[in-house]
C-alpha cells in the first residue's frame, strides 16, 4: 500500500490552499525523495497564484490541484537505483530549476536557455514546462518531494535549514553579479537595494570584493541598515529625493558606476529603472533580475555609442548554489543578517499573505514542515 503524506494543495486559482493527505512519492532512476523540513515563501507568490495566468498566459502554473513551494530544504530520504551523488541523510537545498537535461543549452550548463526551463513549485516559462510539472509535481509545501539528483545542493554544517531557504534568491543575485565579471576595484549600482534580491546582491557583491556599492531604494530606514553592513563601501540614496543618475555621477567625477543590477518588483515603475541606468558609465553592464514588466524605451544610439551591455538573468544553476554553499561554509559570505520569519505548514495561507510583515530583504519568509 502506498505511503501517505501531508501537502498544501491549491485546487483552483483564487482558492486558498488546503492541507490534504496525498500519496507520498517514491524515488527511481536518478531521482531522489527529500523529506522537506522548510520551504521559502516567495514574496511574489500571491501575485503568481492570483494573476500569472492572466498577466502571462504563455507561462503556465502547475496543473491543479498543485503543490507550490519554490525553495525547499530538507534531508535526502530515499535515492533511486541510478543515483550516485546523494545518500539518505544528506542535508540539502533543492534547486527548483528544471530542464530537459539533453539539449545544447542543458549540456552547456545553461539550463535557463532550455525550451523546458521551469521553476518547480512556482511556474513554467513556456508550454513545454507542463512536461516538467508532470515529472516533478511536488513543490516544497509538503512532507516529501521527488527531485532529480542534479538539483541537490549539499548544505554546510553552519547553514541551518531556515537560512538555507534563501539560497534560491541569493542564487539569483549571485548569478547576476557573476554575469558582471570581476568586481575588484569596481563600482555597482543596486537598484531596489533593500528588497529580497537587493539585500542578497549587496551581500554577495561585498563578499566578491566590489569596491563601492551605490544602493538605491525608496525608504531610508532600510537603506541605513544596509549601509551599516559596510559603511566605507556602501553609499545610499532614496530616489524619492531626485535623480539616481545625477547622484551617482556626482560621486564618480561625472563618469558613472561600472555596473548596475536592477531588482525592482512586479508592479514598480520603469521610470526609475531608466533613470538609474543612465548612472552607468561608458562600457558598463546592466543586468535585470527584477520582475518589472513593460517597455523600457532604450535609446539604441546611446546603447551603441556608449558600448553598453544590457542583459537579463533568471534564477541560478545548481552549480551556482553549490558555490554559494561553499562561500557560506567557509565564512566568505555571511548571511547572518537575514532574519527568518516562519509559519507551520497548517498556516501556509497566512504565510502567503504575511510576506510584507517583515523588514524588506532582511527578512526570510518560510514555512516549516
Ligand atoms: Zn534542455
Amino acid at each position: 500500500m502506498a505511503k501517505l503524506m501531508r501537502a498544501a494543495r491549491m485546487h483552483a486559482v483564487g482558492d486558498k490552499m488546503l492541507i490534504e493527505t496525498v500519496e507520498r512519492p517514491t524515488a527511481a532512476g536518478t531521482d531522489v525523495v527529500v523529506a522537506v523540513k522548510a520551504c521559502g515563501m516567495v514574496p511574489n507568490l500571491a501575485n503568481v497564484l492570483a494573476n500569472w495566468e492572466t498577466w502571462y498566459p504563455q507561462m503556465p502554473l502547475p496543473p491543479r490541484p498543485a503543490i507550490f513551494g519554490l525553495d525547499p530544504v530538507g534531508i535526502v530520504h530515499e535515492v533511486g537505483d541510478l543515483v550516485v551523488n546523494a545518500t539518505p541523510g544528506d542535508r540539502v537545498y533543492v534547486n527548483p530549476g528544471r530542464s530537459c537535461g539533453a539539449c545544447h543549452a542543458c549540456a552547456s550548463g545553461t539550463p535557463q536557455k532550455c525550451d523546458y526551463w521551469t521553476l518547480n513549485g512556482y511556474f513554467g516559462y513556456n508550454p513545454s514546462s507542463l512536461e516538467m510539472f508532470k515529472r516533478y509535481p511536488h513543490g516544497g509545501f509538503c512532507e516529501y518531494m521527488r527531485a532529480p539528483q542534479s538539483a541537490l545542493v549539499k548544505l554546510p554544517d553552519n547553514l541551518e535549514f531556515r537560512q538555507a531557504t534563501r539560497l534560491g534568491y541569493l542564487g539569483t543575485s549571485y548569478a547576476a553579479v557573476k554575469k558582471l565579471g570581476p568586481l575588484a576595484g569596481k563600482s555597482l549600482i543596486i537598484h531596489g537595494a533593500t528588497g529580497t534580491l537587493g539585500v542578497g546582491a549587496t551581500l554577495v557583491a561585498l563578499a566578491l570584493g566590489v569596491s563601492r556599492i551605490f544602493a538605491i531604494a525608496r525608504g531610508l530606514p532600510l537603506l541605513e541598515r544596509l549601509q551599516a553592513l559596510a559603511p566605507n563601501r556602501i553609499k545610499i540614496f532614496s530616489n524619492r529625493e531626485g535623480s539616481t543618475a545625477a547622484w551617482v555621477k556626482s560621486l564618480t567625477e561625472a563618469r558613472g558606476a561600472d555596473f548596475m543590477i536592477d531588482t525592482l518588483g512586479a508592479v514598480a515603475s520603469l521610470d526609475s529603472f531608466k533613470d538609474a541606468m543612465h548612472g552607468v558609465r561608458r562600457g558598463g553592464k546592466i543586468v535585470n533580475i527584477g520582475g518589472t514588466a513593460g517597455e523600457l524605451g532604450v535609446d539604441v544610439k546611446w546603447w551603441m555609442d556608449e558600448q553598453m551591455e544590457l542583459a537579463g538573468s533568471v534564477w541560478s544553476t545548481t552549480a551556482e548554489g553549490i558555490e554559494l554553499a561553499g562561500m557560506v561554509g567557509s565564512g566568505v559570505l555571511d548571511i547572518s543578517v537575514l532574519q527568518p520569519k516562519s509559519w507551520p505548514l497548517d498556516e501556509v495561507n497566512d504565510a502567503i499573505s504575511g510576506v510584507s510583515s517583515g523588514e524588506g530583504g532582511f527578512t526570510s519568509y518560510l514555512v516549516e514542515i
